[in-house]
């Protein structure tokens, strides 16, 4: 039976080469390496699949242009987990793409009960500064609220006649109960990810969403909604990348709606430690036992923020792992060691909030 994937829920999936195999994503290990300069979280399998990056890596490569469309969702803090998306966007910026930017407050509106102005200013002052304070330059993103852009809502509606509500139902798990905002909302959702390829903004231009694998029932309809309306629009369908979920530090998914399971870009020294102490790790039962038989690595959420976000370099997290599996390396040492360079990365992150939030509020405006 083939898996149904929620993007709405908290939880991670299992078994990716299922998602894979069940939704005809392909593999991105091979394209990595034809990839110049590729991220570490490319090199690391984090990004694991894609549909249709040769595209990109063309456009890359020949100097074309070619669009980067993402989004965010204003709802409560921003986490680690939500990091590797900006990371992401960090190296296509790199790469000389036109990013453009959308802060999905409809979809916290319709989904979480957020009013809109509570997230206005969760992205304002949450999101939004921490994506600039992590390096993404925002004056060179097409900036937009969901809310505001008429182009967007109008497209939403025009294209919903080219979808039915039994495809709905059969990617989202839509039924009775489903409230009418949410079951329209996916095509919101495909209006942000076809838009910049109207006339009035790229036109048809090779364009790519890289996302958590959670999100691909959108990229699934928005491909088929592109196809089916080749004729009115001549979409080129777009490409996604697709990375592994943030373990969160209690198990499941990093999630803002379970504190214990999160580092957030804002959370204090002490938080850092009791969260670390508390995470669960791939070690043995005792020091005897983990120096005799080596630790887990690949079972270890600790491991996962050397991989994902605090080692970017590979030989050092090499070295890491061998002494871990080795037993050289023990638990309390290793999470020592993690707290240290959390410490070190949150405090620098503090500053530069410090620093952007001046900036923040012309750049809104700027994009208004
Ligand atoms: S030594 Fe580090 S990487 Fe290995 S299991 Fe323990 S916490 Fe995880």
């Amino acid at each position: 039976m083939a898996i149904q994937i929620d993007p709405w829920s908290d939880s991670i999936p299992q078994d990716y080469a299922k998602l894979m195999e069940d939704f005809g994503i392909k593999s991105f290990e091979k394209i990595a390496e034809k990839t110049p300069d590729p991220s570490h979280l490319m090199r690391r399998k984090i990004i694991f699949g894609h549909r249709d990056f040769e595209r990109i890596l063309k456009a890359i490569k020949k100097e074309n242009d070619y669009v980067v469309m993402t989004g965010l969702m204003p709802s409560g803090r921003m986490h680690l987990g939500h990091k590797l998306v900006v990371d992401e966007l960090i190296w296509y910026q790199d790469h000389d793409a036109k990013i453009y930017l959308c802060v999905a407050d409809l979809e916290s509106h319709i989904t979480r009960e957020i009013s809109l102005q509570e997230a206005r200013e969760a992205a304002i002052n949450e999101y939004l500064t921490n994506f600039q304070a992590l390096g993404l330059n925002l004056e060179e993103c097409n900036l937009y609220f969901q809310s505001q852009s008429d182009v967007v809502q109008k497209l939403a509606h025009t294209l919903g006649n080219k979808v039915n509500f039994s495809e709905l139902k059969a990617i989202y798990g839509f039924g009775g109960d489903s409230n009418v905002s949410h079951i329209f909302y996916p095509m919101i959702d495909v209006a942000d990810i076809l838009h910049p390829q109207l006339e009035e903004f790229e036109g048809p231009t090779p364009s790519i969403v890289p996302v958590g694998i959670d999100q691909d029932p959108h990229l699934r309809l928005a491909r088929d909604v592109a196809r089916r309306s080749e004729n009115d629009y001549g979409f080129i369908l777009p490409s996604s990348t697709y990375h592994r979920l943030m373990p969160g530090l209690t198990g499941g998914k990093m999630s803002s709606s379970k504190p214990k399971s999160a580092i957030f870009l804002t959370d204090s020294i002490e938080e850092v430690e009791k969260k670390v102490a508390d995470a669960i790790t791939g070690g043995g039962h005792t020091v005897e036992e983990q120096k005799k038989e080596g630790g887990s690595p690949d079972e270890c959420i600790i491991y996962s923020l050397y991989v994902y976000h605090l080692m970017p370099d590979d030989e050092e997290l090499l070295e890491l792992r061998k002494a871990c599996e080795s037993g050289k390396l023990i638990c309390g040492d290793c999470k020592k060691k993690a707290i240290k360079f959390l410490n070190k990365f949150l405090k620098n992150h503090k500053k530069n909030r410090k620093s952007v939030k001046k900036k923040i509020g012309k750049i809104i405006e700027d994009h208004s």
